[in-house]
Protein backbone atom coordinates (compact mmCIF):
# COMPACT_ATOMS: atom_id res chain seq x y z
CA UNK A 1 0.00 0.00 0.00
CA UNK A 2 1.53 3.16 -0.80
CA UNK A 3 0.77 6.76 0.48
CA UNK A 4 1.81 9.67 -0.69
CA UNK A 5 3.05 11.34 2.09
CA UNK A 6 4.30 8.08 4.23
CA UNK A 7 6.77 5.98 3.33
CA UNK A 8 6.29 1.97 4.81
CA UNK A 9 3.96 2.97 7.40
CA UNK A 10 4.35 -0.70 8.20
CA UNK A 11 7.47 -0.28 9.55
CA UNK A 12 7.35 3.14 10.93
CA UNK A 13 3.81 3.35 12.25
CA UNK A 14 2.80 -0.61 12.41
CA UNK A 15 -0.38 -2.24 12.97
CA UNK A 16 -2.67 -3.07 15.60
CA UNK A 17 -1.44 -6.50 17.01
CA UNK A 18 -3.82 -9.04 15.40
CA UNK A 19 -6.88 -8.54 12.78
CA UNK A 20 -9.42 -6.69 13.65
CA UNK A 21 -12.81 -5.12 12.01
CA UNK A 22 -11.87 -1.64 10.01
CA UNK A 23 -14.09 0.56 11.57
CA UNK A 24 -15.45 1.84 8.16
CA UNK A 25 -15.27 -1.32 5.88
CA UNK A 26 -16.29 -3.65 8.40
CA UNK A 27 -13.70 -6.54 7.11
CA UNK A 28 -11.19 -8.30 9.58
CA UNK A 29 -7.92 -7.00 8.73
CA UNK A 30 -4.22 -5.85 9.52
CA UNK A 31 -5.08 -2.10 10.85
CA UNK A 32 -3.52 1.20 12.26
CA UNK A 33 -4.88 2.01 15.53
CA UNK A 34 -7.12 4.93 15.01
CA UNK A 35 -6.92 6.10 18.69
CA UNK A 36 -4.71 9.22 18.06
CA UNK A 37 -6.18 10.54 15.40
CA UNK A 38 -7.71 14.18 15.61
CA UNK A 39 -10.99 15.80 15.31
CA UNK A 40 -14.59 14.46 17.08
CA UNK A 41 -15.03 11.42 15.60
CA UNK A 42 -12.84 8.65 16.91
CA UNK A 43 -12.10 5.55 15.22
CA UNK A 44 -10.49 2.45 16.87
CA UNK A 45 -9.12 0.97 13.63
CA UNK A 46 -8.85 1.79 10.41
CA UNK A 47 -7.52 -0.36 7.69
CA UNK A 48 -4.75 0.64 5.03
CA UNK A 49 -6.55 0.74 1.94
CA UNK A 50 -9.51 2.72 3.64
CA UNK A 51 -7.23 5.45 4.65
CA UNK A 52 -5.66 5.40 1.58
CA UNK A 53 -8.26 6.05 -0.53
CA UNK A 54 -9.67 8.86 1.63
CA UNK A 55 -12.18 7.56 3.60
CA UNK A 56 -12.01 9.67 6.41
CA UNK A 57 -12.95 12.59 4.00
CA UNK A 58 -16.24 12.58 5.20
CA UNK A 59 -15.34 12.41 9.00
CA UNK A 60 -14.54 14.72 11.36
CA UNK A 61 -11.01 12.72 11.68
CA UNK A 62 -7.91 13.36 10.54
CA UNK A 63 -4.49 11.97 11.66
CA UNK A 64 -1.73 14.93 11.26
CA UNK A 65 -1.70 18.65 10.91
CA UNK A 66 0.20 20.41 8.23
CA UNK A 67 2.26 23.55 7.99
CA UNK A 68 -0.56 25.19 5.92
CA UNK A 69 0.72 28.80 6.57
CA UNK A 70 4.06 27.82 5.20
CA UNK A 71 2.81 25.73 2.54
CA UNK A 72 0.58 28.61 1.36
CA UNK A 73 3.85 30.67 1.05
CA UNK A 74 5.89 28.44 -0.50
CA UNK A 75 3.02 28.66 -3.16
CA UNK A 76 2.98 32.44 -3.46
CA UNK A 77 7.41 32.52 -3.73
CA UNK A 78 6.84 29.48 -6.64
CA UNK A 79 3.41 31.21 -8.32
CA UNK A 80 3.61 34.87 -8.15
CA UNK A 81 0.88 35.12 -10.70
CA UNK A 82 -1.25 33.16 -8.65
CA UNK A 83 -4.33 34.99 -7.09
CA UNK A 84 -4.51 34.35 -2.99
CA UNK A 85 -7.60 32.90 -3.98
CA UNK A 86 -5.66 29.85 -6.20
CA UNK A 87 -3.38 29.72 -3.52
CA UNK A 88 -6.03 29.12 -0.83
CA UNK A 89 -7.03 26.76 -3.22
CA UNK A 90 -4.14 24.39 -4.13
CA UNK A 91 -2.97 24.61 -0.90
CA UNK A 92 -6.13 23.86 1.11
CA UNK A 93 -6.69 20.58 -1.13
CA UNK A 94 -2.59 19.83 -0.53
CA UNK A 95 -3.67 19.90 3.60
CA UNK A 96 -7.31 17.98 3.03
CA UNK A 97 -5.29 15.23 1.49
CA UNK A 98 -2.34 15.06 3.57
CA UNK A 99 -4.63 15.28 6.78
CA UNK A 100 -6.79 12.66 5.71
CA UNK A 101 -4.80 9.90 4.24
CA UNK A 102 -1.16 9.88 5.55
CA UNK A 103 -0.79 7.33 8.15
CA UNK A 104 -0.48 8.53 11.99
CA UNK A 105 3.36 9.48 13.24
CA UNK A 106 3.68 8.72 16.50
CA UNK A 107 5.98 11.65 18.09
CA UNK A 108 6.73 12.95 21.61
CA UNK A 109 5.23 16.44 20.94
CA UNK A 110 2.61 17.86 18.62
CA UNK A 111 4.47 19.75 15.57
CA UNK A 112 2.53 20.56 11.94
CA UNK A 113 4.15 18.32 9.17
CA UNK A 114 6.50 19.78 6.74
CA UNK A 115 6.43 21.19 3.87
CA UNK A 116 8.82 22.01 1.29
CA UNK A 117 8.73 23.14 -3.23
CA UNK A 118 5.42 23.86 -2.53
CA UNK A 119 3.75 21.25 -1.29
CA UNK A 120 4.33 18.32 1.80
CA UNK A 121 6.79 16.16 2.14
CA UNK A 122 7.41 12.19 2.69
CA UNK A 123 8.21 10.74 5.89
CA UNK A 124 10.90 8.57 4.84
CA UNK A 125 11.91 7.12 8.70
CA UNK A 126 14.07 8.14 12.00
CA UNK A 127 17.10 9.96 11.86
CA UNK A 128 20.15 7.94 12.87
CA UNK A 129 23.74 8.81 11.70
CA UNK A 130 23.92 5.65 9.09
CA UNK A 131 20.65 7.18 7.97
CA UNK A 132 22.07 10.64 7.59
CA UNK A 133 24.92 9.49 6.31
CA UNK A 134 23.88 7.37 3.64
CA UNK A 135 21.40 10.80 2.25
CA UNK A 136 24.70 13.13 3.03
CA UNK A 137 26.44 11.19 -0.01
CA UNK A 138 29.65 13.62 -0.76
CA UNK A 139 28.47 16.47 1.78
CA UNK A 140 30.31 16.50 5.13
CA UNK A 141 27.67 14.94 7.37
CA UNK A 142 27.23 16.73 10.21
CA UNK A 143 26.81 20.53 7.94
CA UNK A 144 24.21 18.57 5.99
CA UNK A 145 22.34 17.59 9.19
CA UNK A 146 22.37 21.27 10.02
CA UNK A 147 21.15 22.37 6.74
CA UNK A 148 18.33 19.97 6.82
CA UNK A 149 16.59 21.71 10.03
CA UNK A 150 13.32 22.75 8.84
CA UNK A 151 13.53 25.72 10.92
CA UNK A 152 17.29 26.73 11.79
CA UNK A 153 15.81 28.00 14.83
CA UNK A 154 15.05 24.01 15.88
CA UNK A 155 18.65 23.60 15.58
CA UNK A 156 20.47 23.19 18.66
CA UNK A 157 24.72 22.81 18.86
CA UNK A 158 25.76 19.27 20.15
CA UNK A 159 22.52 17.43 18.76
CA UNK A 160 24.32 15.10 16.03
CA UNK A 161 27.50 14.38 18.91
CA UNK A 162 24.55 13.95 21.83
CA UNK A 163 21.72 13.07 20.71
CA UNK A 164 21.80 11.42 17.24
CA UNK A 165 21.43 7.57 17.54
CA UNK A 166 24.66 5.53 16.28
CA UNK A 167 22.67 2.95 15.01
CA UNK A 168 19.71 2.99 12.21
CA UNK A 169 16.23 2.87 13.36
CA UNK A 170 14.60 0.23 11.69
CA UNK A 171 11.35 0.09 12.49
CA UNK A 172 8.70 2.10 15.05
CA UNK A 173 9.73 -0.27 18.26
CA UNK A 174 13.02 0.58 17.67
CA UNK A 175 12.11 4.66 18.05
CA UNK A 176 10.76 3.46 21.94
CA UNK A 177 13.98 3.30 22.77
CA UNK A 178 15.05 6.51 22.49
CA UNK A 179 13.45 9.60 23.94
CA UNK A 180 15.36 12.04 21.51
CA UNK A 181 14.06 11.62 18.34
CA UNK A 182 14.75 12.75 14.01
CA UNK A 183 12.10 12.60 12.22
CA UNK A 184 13.26 12.39 8.31
CA UNK A 185 11.38 14.09 5.58
CA UNK A 186 12.08 14.49 1.82
CA UNK A 187 10.59 16.82 -0.68
CA UNK A 188 8.03 14.98 -2.99
CA UNK A 189 9.88 17.03 -6.16
CA UNK A 190 13.70 17.61 -5.15
CA UNK A 191 16.59 16.00 -3.44
CA UNK A 192 15.78 18.22 -0.08
CA UNK A 193 15.52 16.67 3.01
CA UNK A 194 13.91 17.89 5.98
CA UNK A 195 14.68 17.06 9.62
CA UNK A 196 11.83 17.54 12.54
CA UNK A 197 13.00 16.28 16.32
CA UNK A 198 11.32 15.94 19.64
CA UNK A 199 12.43 14.33 22.81
CA UNK A 200 9.79 13.23 25.81
ZN1 LIG B 1 -11.25 -0.71 5.85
Amino acid sequence: MKFKYFESPELYVGFMDTEVPCDICRQSKMCFDGESFYGTQKLGAICPECLASGKLNELDSFTCDGDLKNLKGQLRELHPNLTDEEIQHIAGQKNFELEKTTPHLITWQDWSWPCADGDYCKFIGYGSKPFYQHLAKDIPVEEFFKSSFYKTEFYQDGLWTDAVPEQSIQHYEDSNQYSTLFYVFKSLHSDSIITMWDCD
